[in-house]
């Protein structure tokens, strides 16, 4: 299996709910190696661009405005099998459906706060993670 590079958005709902150490350290604990992290408040419209793939669905809008809501902390994240087994460790988009143990299923309220994003292919976390970080701050 490859070392690959994924990215993790903790989402406001995390951030608000002061949750960001309980779910780095589970991150950590799953052998995930911090490349870099920050906090930052999308606009609306980085957060549309962030989520240009999924315009034009029905939960497109209010995505946009939820992730524009306040603070959000992107994490580049290095580990062999790195995509894979982050969305093994964050659970199913929604959480009723997430497994126990998961992230999601742990501390997400609902489909759409649903607590972190996780790139879904090595060629997208690569992508997403230059949308929040230079090569020099993957360190
Ligand atoms: N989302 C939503 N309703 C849906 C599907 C998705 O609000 O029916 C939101 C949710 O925050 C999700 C994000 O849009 O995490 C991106 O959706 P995707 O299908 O890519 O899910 P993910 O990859 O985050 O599990
Ligand atoms: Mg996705």
């Amino acid at each position: 299996m490859a070392v690959e590079r994924t990215l993790a958005i903790l989402k406001p709902d995390c951030v608000k709910k002061n949750l960001q150490g309980e779910v780095l350290a589970k991150i950590q604990k799953a052998g995930f190696r911090v490349l870099s992290m920050k906090q930052t408040r999308l606009t609306k419209e980085m957060a549309g661009g962030f989520y240009a793939v999924h315009k034009g669905r029905p939960f497109y809008d209010g995505l946009v405005e939820f992730m524009s809501s306040g603070p959000c902390l992107p994490i580049a994240l290095e580990k062999t099998n790195a995509v894979a087994d982050f969305r093994t460790l964050i659970g199913a988009t929604d959480p009723a459906q997430a497994s126990p143990g998961t992230i999601r299923k742990q501390f997400a309220d609902n489909k759409g706060e649903n607590i972190v994003h996780g790139s879904d292919s090595p060629e997208n976390g690569r992508i997403e993670i230059s949308f929040f970080f230079s090569e020099s701050e993957l360190i």
